[in-house]
């Protein structure tokens, strides 16, 4: 019996460890080795360790756990169900674990464009996150890759970063002459031809190839087409989601479900390193006091 076992061993998971860890409680993370960054090769915005490889980040985080009572195993966990005060965790290979409190910090996976070669360069010139990669592609020729008229937004929100930004419709036609005219007073280019591939080199975007054969010089990429969460652990135990489809919590990470804590980008808020290990800190630390709470006698 475990006093607490963390599903996910990234930034969330990790530090809430850390604090259980300090806390004297005797942990367990699951973690099957798929942080959302892994495609990326710098982590930016985490004070301290900005540019950081996410993957060296991971492993000097697991590295400082290794002086507490906290046990990190590497395997997907498959279901987790909760019966009056204990979690029962089952992983892949039919181990069954249990604890008094669980935290789900399972992260989110993001949908990604469907064009081809978008994999080669995602997380080096495509991106989805303006504060993770705006500076590093400021002054650099930006497309926004939004259909209909979904990409308005975060193609006016990167003039901050460039003065020469694209938004590509990819086939469609549904911006309204409002939307237009919005879009030229603030300097965006829109180019409504269907993309047809994206060409690079070294996952470094150099031009998007359209229908009618024309190929436009672009160094970098942006779009918005939401994420989902990476587990459906979260629906088997019966959280209470957002309509964007993450965890709803309250102050301290509690979820609906007594004992069951979410951290993360699993949970809502800012999607990023720094909030998601804060979140963490937060949830190691409220789990911490409900079972001192349980334990006085
Ligand atoms: C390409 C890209 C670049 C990014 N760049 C930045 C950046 O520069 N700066 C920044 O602040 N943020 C960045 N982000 C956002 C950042 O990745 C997330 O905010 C952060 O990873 C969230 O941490 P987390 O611990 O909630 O989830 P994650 O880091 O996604 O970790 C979740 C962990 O849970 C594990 N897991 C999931 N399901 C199971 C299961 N069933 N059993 C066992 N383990 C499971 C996964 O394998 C994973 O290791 C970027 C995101 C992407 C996609």
């Amino acid at each position: 019996m475990y006093d607490v076992i963390i599903i996910g061993g990234g930034p969330a998971g990790l530090n809430a460890a850390m604090l259980l860890g300090r806390s004297r409680r005797k942990v367990v993370v699951f973690d099957s080795g798929e942080p959302r960054n892994r495609w990326s090769q710098s982590m930016n915005g985490f004070l301290s360790s900005d540019g950081m490889n996410p993957r060296d980040f991971i492993q000097k985080g697991r590295a400082e756990l290794a002086k507490y009572a906290v046990e990190l195993v590497d395997v997907v966990v498959e279901s987790a169900t909760y019966t009056k005060g204990e979690f029962v965790v089952n992983d892949v290979d039919g181990n069954v674990y249990r604890s008094r409190k669980l935290l789900l910090a399972t992260g989110l996976k993001d949908k990604l464009p469907e064009l081809e070669g978008v994999e080669e360069l995602y997380g080096k010139s495509v991106h989805h996150c303006p504060y993770c990669d705006g500076w590093e592609s400021r002054d650099k020729a930006i497309a926004v890759y939004g259909r209909e008229r979904k990409g308005i937004g975060q193609a006016l929100a990167m003039k901050n970063w460039s003065d020469d930004v694209t938004l590509y419709t990819d086939g469609t036609d549904s911006l309204r002459r409002d939307d237009l005219e919005l879009l030229e007073r603030n300097g965006v280019k829109v180019q409504k031809e269907k993309i047809m591939r994206l060409e690079g080199k070294n996952g470094m975007l150099q031009y998007i190839v359209l229908s009618n054969g024309e190929k436009r010089p672009q160094q970098a990429m942006f779009f918005s087409l939401g994420a989902k969460q990476q587990s459906d652990l979260g629906e088997q135990l019966g959280c209470e989601f957002t309509n964007k489809g993450v965890i709803k919590t309250r102050r301290l990470q509690h979820s609906n479900i007594p004992g069951l804590f979410v951290a993360g980008d699993a949970a809502r808020d800012m999607q990023m390193v720094i909030v998601a290990a804060a979140e963490g800190a937060k949830a190691g630390v409220a789990i911490n006091m409900e079972l001192q709470q349980e334990d006085r006698k």
